[in-house]
């Protein structure tokens, strides 16, 4: 007998639970493992999956191939169009090649909960298991609760709550040992990326992401010995290169959320809270991830294009295409927003202070629908997740779980003023700006910027921030619309 693990997004051999669990089978002699991956263009496409996100797969896949080989693990990779089609696919595969059970580490958005569902009807068709293990967090969603026995809507009493919980404890690992030989892994086809990705190329330089656990593990060990010590200080400021830049292989589980967890805990003498400063404010944003996607399993309206607030639908979101457009070719006038907005499309991410800074230009200063916002970023990000990318684009619009009060607007200028001072990183990104005085990049349309080529401001952030507060004042006393937005909602 074989049984097969479906890879998804934990690509990786390193504290696989799935994984582990198959092949601790294999050793006590029950049977032979192969691993199999889905690609779904049709449906990624829909999900707006950014190509960069779908080029850094395919890449982290022929490492993955490579890592399972050496335990002995075939991986085959299959093309079809949508989740929909998989579960026949598989069926059929999985009973060509003799296999009692399918393991797979659990997804929580709606679409994916789906797919597995009916995943599950056909294998049992076929009198064949399909068994799923919670690998994507440190707790599984669900178990992290009020004393009402519901699910946390702030953040901080549910990283409270879920640190009592591990208190003491560190994660344990174990070493995957090799699965026995079944079968080689069976050769790639040569034309087998068009049909991966048959869509447009990102145009992001490889060498920006390198794929792979190695590349992973590199660069956890490197931020663990040289830049988490100064986290705290430096992680605010786009230039410095002060945050770990994990979240690529964090959203594919190309590295576990237990081995971050370990890295900072093993800094921070064991304790959760309370210790190392920079070790817990990153372990902080480490739970920041955890606390979305707990989010996204209680609260399943965040996967279908709906606010967490049900009344701030009532919102008179503007839908200017021209503004949009000049927010996201990185035009506003305002120079950090738009040298964000160029960092992101240039490398595929952007920096945590920038996504805050850009998103509240948009959904607040421009008082566009934060949707339109959501989208263009999931097209663009190597590291799109949809718990993280909506929680945080919820937390910009004040319409989340744990967000920002609408009256509190991050100022574009006076965040430059403060986490770019010199206008150094503004001007990496916008080199047209190079031999302008960066004190003039807080004052927008200034003659010297428009002289230099560059645009005037998109709006007057005076009128933008009233604009902004008087929709949400009168959003009170308009009716929630029962209408569904659609995802497709983008211009
Ligand atoms: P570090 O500062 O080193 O943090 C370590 C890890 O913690 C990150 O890799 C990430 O996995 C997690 N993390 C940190 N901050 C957050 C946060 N606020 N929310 C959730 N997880 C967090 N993160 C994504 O991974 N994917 C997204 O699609 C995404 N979209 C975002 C959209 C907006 C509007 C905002 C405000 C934030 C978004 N984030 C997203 C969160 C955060 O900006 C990135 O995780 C972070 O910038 C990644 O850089 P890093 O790996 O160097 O982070």
């Amino acid at each position: 007998m074989t049984r097969l693990i479906w890879f998804r997004s934990d690509l990786r051999v390193d504290d696989n639970t799935a994984l582990l669990n198959a092949l601790r089978d294999a050793h006590r002699g029950e049977c032979k493992v192969g691993a199999i991956f889905y690609a779904t263009p049709g449906q990624w496409r829909e999900h707006d999956m950014a190509p960069v996100k779908a080029e850094f797969i395919w890449r982290t896949l022929a490492q993955l191939r490579t890592s399972l080989a050496k335990l002995q693990v075939p991986l085959w990779v299959r093309v079809v169009p949508r989740y929909a089609d998989i579960a026949r696919d598989l069926a059929q595969f999985a009973t060509d090649n003799h296999c009692d059970a399918v393991f797979a580490n659990r997804e929580y958005p709606v679409n994916e909960t789906a797919r597995d569902a009916a995943v599950d009807v056909a294998l049992g068709e076929r009198g064949i298991l399909f068994k799923t293990f919670h690998d994507a967090t440190l707790l599984p969603p669900g178990s992290v609760l009020t004393q009402m026995g519901q699910p946390f809507k702030v953040f901080t009493p549910f990283k409270r709550a879920l640190i009592q919980r591990v208190a003491g404890e560190t994660p344990q690992f174990e070493q995957p040992k090799s699965a026995g030989f079944w079968c080689d892994a069976p050769p790639l086809p040569d034309d087998l990326y068009e049909s991966f990705w048959p869509y447009e190329k990102s145009g992001v330089p490889e060498k920006l992401w390198p794929a792979g656990e190695k590349a992973a593990f590199a660069q956890l060990q490197l931020f663990a010995n040289e830049k988490l010590h100064d986290y705290r200080e430096r992680r605010d400021f786009p230039l410095l290169d002060g945050t770990s830049r994990l979240s690529p292989y964090l959203a594919l589980g190309v590295i576990s959320i237990r081995r971050c967890l370990d890295a900072a805990l093993a800094l921070n003498g064991g304790q959760w809270a309370g210790g190392e400063q920079g070790a817990d404010t990153w372990i902080s944003e480490l739970l920041w991830r955890e606390f979305y996607i707990h989010v996204l399993s209680a609260f399943p309206q965040v996967c279908k294009y709906r606010p967490m607030r049900p009344e701030t639908d009532a919102v008179a979101w503007r839908y200017d295409k021209e503004d949009f457009q000049r927010w996201c070719e990185g035009r506003t006038g305002f120079p950090l927003v738009d040298a964000a907005m160029r960092q992101l499309v240039q490398t595929g991410w952007m920096h945590n202070r920038l996504r805050m800074v850009t998103a509240m230009f948009l959904c607040k200063y421009l008082l566009i629908d934060w949707r339109w916002g959501e989208q263009f970023f999931m097209r663009h990000l190597i590291d799109g997740d949809l718990a993280a990318n909506n929680g945080g684009w919820q937390w910009s619009a004040s319409t989340g779980t744990d967000a920002a009060p609408y009256f509190r607007l991050l100022s574009p200028l006076r965040q430059a003023e403060r986490f770019d001072d010199a206008g150094l990183f503004t001007k990496k990104m916008l080199p047209e700006l190079a031999n302008v005085e960066a004190g003039l990049f807080i004052k927008p349309g200034a003659p010297q910027l428009l002289a230099a080529g560059y645009p005037e401001p998109v709006v007057d952030l005076k009128m933008g921030r009233e604009r902004a507060l008087s929709a949400f004042t009168q959003m009170a006393a308009v009716p929630v619309p029962q209408k569904t937005v659609s995802r497709k909602a983008g211009p």
